[in-house]
């Protein structure tokens, strides 16, 4: 018989037991810190019972006591004990830390934190869930065996629950724990999971499948001790030493034959499996030679994972045959290091072999996802690792009640704002990012806790077109300005029209009774007449255009041109001030009087920076230009209107400015220049050097300053150096 690991509830079990367990593997372990580790969960747990009504501790010594069957390390066992003390009996990760050590505190966090992560229902794929346990693997792989343990004890137990509650979590399990299990390459734990699963999911099936084994039990004993003398016969005749192991195969296996073949148990024949254990790969070929040459092989059930190992890591042969007794047999050909890497899958890692890891590394990926866990600023080529391996697309993070949302790579708050709901990114003030306020143009990384400030009053800005990187989020802040916009528009061009026609003796109204009004957006090339009033509200149409395209107004129109040119620029900038104050964004750097979702530009002529006095143009067509007072570069042939702006306080990004430093020259006088300017907090976008003659040296550094202030105290820090002739911003 295979001697499967066993993970049967052992009610009895006791502190000793699992200490003694562990030494026969590991006679170094500190013994002491893990009591302590245990008599502190112990304690944490005394008042409180399971749903069997044994005493609490029982749960956490079983789940300790399967993570030493899988040979895990004392810090996986200690947080076997602990893995429910932070979540049930408040106590502090730091008490852990203190009492126990950091990593063990550590295992626990990650624990709690996988506990209030929400899984996805099936329809919603597995891929997803298994991508939010990559999020707590990547900080500590042994968290997520820590959990399958766990989770496998509560299986074990589950008959103490409610119906409901069991098919609940058994389908969780089937779904995210099985599939991990299966990841990690621990088939041990998976077989058992899923044998799990079946039983508390399809009672009726499970209890029949295992009344039929057990009612062949002894046919089946003597089947299988023939069959292994055969094999093994036939092995040894051709000069080969092996161990065979047969049995029953899972119930779940038979199970997913039954339905996948759509048959009952009687009509599965090929419920055994043998396991042939040999010295090395060659004896593995060499065996499986032996055994097609013996017995039938059944064509297309043949293969080769040492070739080619199965992702997980996983190395065997696979081979059907028919067996001696003309019934069809599975047998599975593996050297004893690949059946342990079978059984325990990942778990092999953490096996301690003389008191050192014994690190083997075939497991890549997951090797990997560790290395590069240490190296947290790495997140980019992080993502590489964990995208090819696991055919994850982007950045994973938390809501505080423990969703997981998927977003682009380089994501921000303002895109988890949309993704989360249309709403919520449209009134999105400000967030949090682990408890901490962050700009909304904050990088997001995998594992961040993210909360999403809202406020009624707010409403999209342009800008934030340029912090998104969702194409959702884009498309929904795009539909919402150009609503928004038309809506103005409309009322504008209504009124704007509406003002023009008042000057004629007549109105929509009446031009509407005429016909007229209708014909006229015909004229224009419109489609209707709503977008001839946006576009006489937007200014892409001139309210002239609308009046000539009225039969009985055009001569009037053609004589009062001038005039109405200049009254049409009045309106429309009137227009513009009447409208309704809003709040201002923190996004945009100028507050314009009355707007806040037009085209603001500042001109490139004086680059104004906050601090500066400034004005604002509104330009036919194309939105508002600031410039500082002082500037005289005003495009004249434009007919322009004046319009109040002021800098919004609540701006707070960094404008880029050119300051023109003069000095003598004298080597390495950049990078003091540099230097002195960084040592101040502000950062250098460009720089430019030039020698100018008489051993001067010209050099425009690009800074970026919060505002006036910071830039006069840039020039004051530049000014000090001694070498230093002139300072001037260009
Ligand atoms: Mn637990």
């Amino acid at each position: 018989m295979f001697q499967s690991l066993d993970f049967s509830h052992e009610r009895d079990l006791t502190v000793d037991d699992v200490l003694r367990r562990v030494e026969s593997y590991y006679p170094d372990a500190d013994f002491d810190l893990m009591r302590k580790a245990y008599e502190m969960a112990e304690k944490s747990h005394s008042h409180q019972k399971r749903s069997s009504g044994e005493p609490y501790i029982i749960h956490p010594l079983n789940v300790a006591a399967t993570l030493v069957k899988l040979r895990m390390d004392a810090d996986s066992i200690m947080a076997g004990f602990l893995h429910d003390v932070v979540e049930d009996c408040d106590v502090k990760p730091e008490e852990i830390e203190k009492e126990i050590n950091p990593a063990v505190a550590q295992l626990v966090v990650g624990l709690t934190k996988i506990s209030k992560i929400n899984f996805k229902t099936r329809e919603e794929g597995q891929a997803e869930n298994f991508r939010k346990m990559v999020v707590a693997m990547a900080k500590d792989i042994r968290v997520v065996i820590v959990k399958l343990a766990d989770r496998m004890h509560n299986m074990r137990t589950l008959q103490y629950v409610s119906d409901a509650k069991q098919k609940k979590i058994a389908q969780e399990t089937l779904d995210i724990y099985v599939p991990l299990a299966s990841r990690l390459g621990i088939n041990s734990v998976k077989s058992e999971l899923e044998d799990l699963c079946l039983r508390f999911m399809h009672p009726d099936i499970y209890y029949r499948l295992a009344e039929k084994v057990a009612m062949k039990k002894s046919d089946r004993d003597d089947y299988i001790n023939d069959t292994l003398e055969v094999l093994s016969e036939k092995l040894l005749d051709h000069g080969l030493k092996s161990e065979i192991k047969g049995r029953p195969k899972h119930f779940y296996s038979i199970y997913k034959k039954m339905t996948a073949r759509g048959v009952d148990f009687e009509q599965i024949h090929d419920i055994l499996a043998f396991r042939v254990i040999v010295g090395n790969i060659t004896e593995c070929y060499k065996g499986l030679g032996i055994i097609h040459s013996a017995f039938t092989p059944i064509p297309g059930r043949f293969k080769d994972y040492i070739a080619i190992p199965k992702v997980n890591g996983y190395q065997s042969l696979h081979t059907m045959v028919i067996g001696p007794k003309a019934e069809r047999i599975e047998i599975q050909i593996r050297t004893d290091e690949m059946d342990e890497v079978a059984e325990t899958g990942v778990a092999a890692h953490w096996k301690y072999k003389e008191g050192i890891h014994s690190g083997k590394t075939k497991l890549d990926w997951v090797e990997q996802l560790l290395e590069f866990n240490q190296n947290v600023t790495n997140n980019s080529e992080f993502m590489d690792v964990v995208k090819n391996d696991l055919d994850v697309g982007g950045v994973f993070v938390f809501t505080p009640h423990g969703d997981v949302f998927e977003l682009r790579y380089g994501a921000t708050p303002l895109d988890f704002a949309f993704a989360v709901h249309t709403q919520v990114g449209i009134q999105c003030v400000g967030a949090k990012v682990n408890g901490k306020m962050v700009p909304l143009r904050y990088t997001l990384k995998s594992g961040d806790t993210v909360e999403v400030m809202t406020s009624k009053n707010q409403t999209p800005s342009k800008d934030w077109l340029n912090i998104v990187r969702s194409s959702r989020a884009k498309t929904k802040i795009k539909q919402y300005l150009l609503k928004i916009e038309r809506e103005n528009h409309k009322e504008m061009g209504r009124d704007i029209l509406e003002k023009a026609f008042r000057s004629y003796d007549t109105s929509i109204k009446s031009l509407t009774k005429t016909g007229e009004f209708d014909k006229a957006y015909q004229t224009l090339g419109c489609s209707n007449v709503d977008e001839m009033i946006i576009n006489v509200g937007s200014g892409k149409n001139g309210v002239t255009q609308v009046l000539k395209a009225i039969p009985s107004l055009k001569r009037k129109v053609i004589e009062n041109t001038e005039k109405e040119k200049i009254e049409e620029i009045d309106q429309y900038s009137q227009k513009l001030n009447q409208a309704a104050r809003r709040k201002s964004h923190r996004d945009n750097a100028v507050i314009v009087d009355g707007l806040d979702d037009i085209v603001v530009r500042i001109a490139r002529c004086c680059n104004p920076i906050p601090g500066d006095p400034i004005k604002g143009y509104i330009t036919r067509g194309r939105g508002i230009t600031v410039h500082t007072s002082a500037c005289t570069r005003m495009d004249q042939a434009e007919m322009n209107r004046d319009v109040q702006v002021e800098w919004n306080p609540a701006f707070g990004f960094k404008h880029p400015v050119n300051v023109r430093v003069i000095t003598h020259d004298k080597p390495g006088i950049l990078s003091t220049l540099s230097k002195t300017i960084n040592s101040i907090g502000v950062n250098i976008r460009s720089a430019l050097a030039k020698s100018l003659p008489d051993r001067k040296g010209s050099f425009i550094f690009e800074v970026e300053v919060k505002d006036y202030s910071e830039l006069l105290k840039t020039i004051a820090t530049i000014e000090s150096h001694d070498e230093v002739i002139s300072v001037n911003r260009v």
